[in-house]
């Protein structure tokens, strides 16, 4: 249920931050972390393959439970809660998009102005040199080598637990948080810091926020506006009663 007193905030808003995290990706067929992994993969935890000692520890099977999940997001489609954000942008005068998904689903519905906070599943950078690798070639061995000083073994450009984030990104992120009249923390289990204290951090400079999530978060507690429920069908129906789109 939409409380009916954020309507004229959002309409209106010169300056909006959406937050997103693995949730807002869930109806388009991407699990998130938390979700229980089927098949092949059932028996590992992602938040024990997603880290630098996964990868040390077994680089093959790290870059394997990439592979499988680049061609999982590959093969799904952007869904309606992506194609609201999308409208949104198009009718807020500032609209920033912060996303902790490295799925690219935001970008392929039309979104412009993204931020990735955590890396990009599609890219893949040399785990000694930690400089994107824009050319390379699967080989019989997994991981390949990088190609450009033939020595390190290229892994996913993405931020594993316990690894610092961008930091252009994380500084714009903030930077925008503090500017924002509405914070939308979207489907995110506001669990993983830096990402998840960014709302709080503009709250604290007058924004309001709305969080959108089925269940209860630690964010929660600090939010203006707390609708529950998915986000495919929550912010279409946002966009509906504000613009009738
Ligand atoms: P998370 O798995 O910790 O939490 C997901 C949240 O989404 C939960 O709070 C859940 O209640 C909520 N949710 C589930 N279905 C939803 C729906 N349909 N609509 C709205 N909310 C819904 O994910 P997180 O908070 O993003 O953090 C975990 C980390 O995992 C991030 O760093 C991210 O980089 C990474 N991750 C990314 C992807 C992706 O790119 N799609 C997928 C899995 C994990």
């Amino acid at each position: 249920m939409i409380n009916p007193a954020l309507i004229p905030l959002l309409r209106a808003a010169k300056d909006v931050v959406v937050l997103t995290g693995a949730g807002v990706s869930a109806e388009s067929g991407v699990p998130t972390f938390r979700d229980a992994m089927s098949g092949l993969w059932a028996q590992f935890k992602p938040e024990e393959l997603a880290t630098p000692e996964a990868f040390m520890r077994n680089p093959k099977l790290v870059w394997e439970w990439y592979a499988w999940r680049r061609k999982l997001v590959s093969d799904v489609q952007p869904n309606p809660g992506h194609h609201a954000l999308v409208e949104l942008e198009r009718r807020v005068p500032r609209f920033t998009l912060i996303t902790q998904n490295v799925d690219s689903l935001h970008q392929r519905a039309g979104s412009k102005n993204v931020i990735e906070l955590h890396g990009n599943i599609r890219r893949v950078k040399c785990s000694a040199e930690n400089k994107v690798v824009e050319n390379w070639q699967e080989t019989k061995d997994l991981p390949p080598r990088c190609p450009n000083c033939n020595d390190g073994l290229l892994r996913p450009d993405v931020v594993w637990f316990g690894e610092m984030l961008p930091r252009r990104e994380l500084e714009e992120a903030y930077d925008r948080c503090k500017d924002a009249q509405l914070i939308f923390s979207i489907g995110t289990s506001s669990l993983v810091h830096p990402a998840a204290s960014l709302p709080s951090y503009g709250k604290n400079y007058g924004a309001k926020i709305v969080e959108i999530n089925p269940t209860e978060t630690p964010l929660s507690r600090d939010a203006d506006f707390l609708i529950q429920g998915l986000s495919g069908k929550v912010l279409p129906e946002l966009v509906k009663m504000i613009w009738n789109i």
